[in-house]
C-alpha cells in the first residue's frame, strides 16, 4: 500500500451485507477504502482505535424529511436534521416531502452527507388538467429533485389523478412514491391495496408500509400477512417500513377544531374527545406528545412538559401520538420468503419489504437504535441489518460505491456500541462528521438526474448525476425481479 493513508481505523469488527470478517483493520485513502485487513503497517494522517466498536456501511435512509414539517410557511434558512442524521449514522439520505426547501437549506445545513430527494406534488382532483401534471414532473427535475411523491394520506389526490401521476413519472424516467391514500382510501389497508392497484404494473415505491398497518381494518397480524403477501405479488414495487413508535402530525387548531384529521382520528382512537380538552388529558396520560426542540434533537415530550410546549405556539409545534404498533413495524421489517415460499421472521430468505428507514431526519433517527435491537432479539443478523439499512436502499436509488465495507467502496462507515446500540462516530467520504459529541461534518453532495445539473451549478451546490437506468426501482419495474435478502 504505497502513500500515506488519510485515516486507519484500528481493531474494528467489520460487517457489512456480505457477512462478518471479524476484527480489521480498515484503510481509507481520497474518500474510498483502499483496504479491509488484520492488521495494517502503512501509517495515516489520522488513526481511530476502534477496539470493541463494530463497524456497519453508512445507513442509506431511503425515508426523510429534512425540513421542519411544523414550520409551514416560517421555513427556516437553516435545518438541524442533516446533524441530526450524521449522530444517527447516516450517510446518505432521501428527501421525501420538499426538496427545493432542502437545496434552499443545503449551504446553512449540510453537514458531509450525501442527499438526494423527491419532489411533493400538490393535491390533485380529476378535473385537474393532464399537462399540468406533466409540467409538475418536469419542473421537479428540473430544480434537481430525481423523481416525485404523491402525498396521499397528507394531501389526497382522486384515485384517477393519482394513476396519472404515477403514469407522467414512469414517461419521466424518474423515481416515483406514494404515501398511500386517496379521496377515495384513508392511509391504511384499504388504501395500500389501492395504491398497488394504481401503479397498475408500473415501478412505485410504497412509503413506509408499517404504517398503513394499525388494525383499523383487520386483525393486526392479518392486516400485517395481507400487505406482505400483496408486496410479494407486486414485486415491481419497492417500499420500505420504519421502526418508529410516534408518528407525527400538525398542533394547530381554528377555534376548538384541529385542522389536521389526524390528530381528530388519534384522539378518537385513544378514547378522547377530539378537541382541545381531549388533547389535554392525552397529554395528562401519556397518550400526546410534543416535539421539544432544541440544537442537538427534536424530543418527544409529554405530561405538563408536553402541554407547556404545545401551548406556547399551537400552531408551530408538531404533535405526536402512539399510534404505530410495534408489532408492525418488527413484521415489515425483518419478513422473509424462505426457499420454500412461505413467509418467515429469523433465518435465510429474500426480504419483503426492501429497507427499513426513520421516516425521520429532523427527529426519530431511530434506524439503528431499533434495528440493533433487532438483532439483539434474533429477528436480524448483523449481515441481514446492514443489507436493510444500506446496501439495499442504495440499490434501490442505484447509488454507486454504497453499502459495502471493502476495497474501493466509498469510505461511508458508522462505528457502533452494538451493546449499548450506541453510535460512537460517523465516517462519510473518508472524512469524520460525529465524533461521538459533535458533528464536526460540512460539504457533501447532492445526486440528481441529468434534468438537475443545470440549477444544482446555479444554486453552487456540489454535485454528481445518478444513473436510475441502474437502480433497483426501475430494474424491477421493467423486469420484475427482486433483491436477493442476505
Ligand atoms: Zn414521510
Amino acid at each position: 500500500m504505497p502513500g500515506a493513508l488519510d485515516l486507519l481505523i484500528r481493531n474494528a469488527r467489520v460487517v457489512d451485507a456480505d457477512g462478518d470478517q471479524g476484527v480489521r483493520d480498515v484503510a481509507i485513502r481520497e474518500g474510498v477504502i483502499v483496504a479491509v485487513e488484520p492488521e495494517i503497517a502503512t501509517r495515516a494522517l489520522r488513526e481511530i482505535d476502534a477496539s470493541g466498536l463494530t463497524l456497519l456501511p453508512g445507513v442509506v435512509d431511503s425515508h426523510v424529511h429534512l425540513t421542519d414539517l411544523a414550520a409551514g410557511d416560517r421555513v427556516t434558512k437553516r435545518s438541524p436534521a442533516h446533524e441530526r442524521l450524521a449522530r444517527a449514522g447516516v450517510t446518505t439520505a432521501v428527501e421525501f416531502f420538499d426538496f427545493e426547501t432542502v437545496l434552499d437549506q443545503w449551504h446553512a445545513s449540510s453537514a458531509g452527507l450525501t442527499i438526494l430527494g423527491l419532489q411533493g406534488l400538490p393535491a390533485y382532483t380529476d378535473s385537474t388538467p393532464l399537462a399540468r401534471i406533466t409540467d409538475d414532473v418536469a419542473s421537479a427535475l428540473r430544480e434537481g429533485a430525481i423523481g416525485i411523491k404523491l402525498l396521499g394520506g397528507h394531501f389526497p389526490s382522486s384515485p384517477d389523478a393519482s394513476a396519472h401521476a404515477i403514469a407522467e413519472g414512469e414517461q419521466a424516467g424518474c423515481y416515483v412514491a406514494f404515501h398511500a391514500g386517496t379521496t377515495a382510501n384513508g392511509s391504511n389497508l384499504d388504501g395500500m391495496r389501492e395504491a398497488l392497484q394504481l401503479a397498475d404494473g408500473k415501478p412505485l415505491h410504497l412509503a413506509h408500509t408499517n404504517a398503513y398497518l394499525r388494525g383499523a381494518v383487520l386483525d393486526l397480524v392479518e392486516e400485517n400477512t395481507t400487505a406482505l403477501r400483496w408486496l410479494s405479488e407486486h414485486p415491481q414495487v419497492v417500499s420500505e417500513a420504519h421502526l418508529a413508535p410516534l408518528n407525527l402530525c400538525v398542533g394547530a387548531m381554528e377555534g376548538d377544531r384541529f385542522t389536521d384529521h389526524i390528530v381528530v382520528n388519534c384522539l378518537r382512537l385513544g378514547g378522547y374527545p377530539p378537541e382541545r380538552r381531549g388533547l389535554l388529558a392525552a397529554f395528562a396520560d401519556g397518550f400526546a406528545y410534543c416535539l421539544r426542540q432544541d440544537a442537538v434533537a427534536a424530543t418527544p415530550v409529554t405530561g405538563d412538559e408536553g402541554r407547556a410546549v404545545w401551548e406556547a405556539d399551537p400552531e408551530h409545534t408538531s404533535l405526536c401520538f402512539p399510534v404505530n404498533r410495534r408489532l408492525s413495524g418488527f413484521m415489515q421489517s425483518s419478513a422473509r420468503t424462505a426457499a420454500d415460499g412461505t413467509l418467515r421472521y429469523e433465518g435465510a430468505g429474500e426480504f419483503v419489504v426492501d429497507a427499513i428507514s426513520s421516516d425521520g431526519g429532523y427527529w426519530r433517527n431511530l434506524i439503528l437504535d431499533q434495528g440493533l435491537a433487532l438483532v439483539q432479539f434474533g429477528a436480524l443478523s448483523l449481515a441481514q441489518l446492514a443489507h436493510k439499512t444500506s446496501r439495499a436502499p442504495a440499490a434501490l436509488f442505484g447509488i454507486p460505491g454504497k453499502g459495502s465495507i471493502a476495497p474501493g467502496a466509498d469510505a461511508d462507515i458508522v462505528g457502533v456500541d452494538r451493546g449499548r446500540r450506541e453510535v460512537r462516530f460517523t465516517i462519510a467520504a473518508g472524512a469524520v462528521i460525529f465524533d461521538g459529541e459533535r458533528v464536526v461534518g460540512s460539504g457533501g453532495a447532492v445526486l440528481t438526474t441529468e434534468h438537475g445539473g443545470a440549477a444544482l451549478r446555479e444554486r453552487n451546490i456540489p454535485h454528481r448525476v445518478l444513473d436510475l437506468e441502474a437502480s433497483e426501482f426501475l430494474r424491477r419495474g421493467k423486469s420484475g425481479g427482486r433483491l436477493g435478502g442476505a
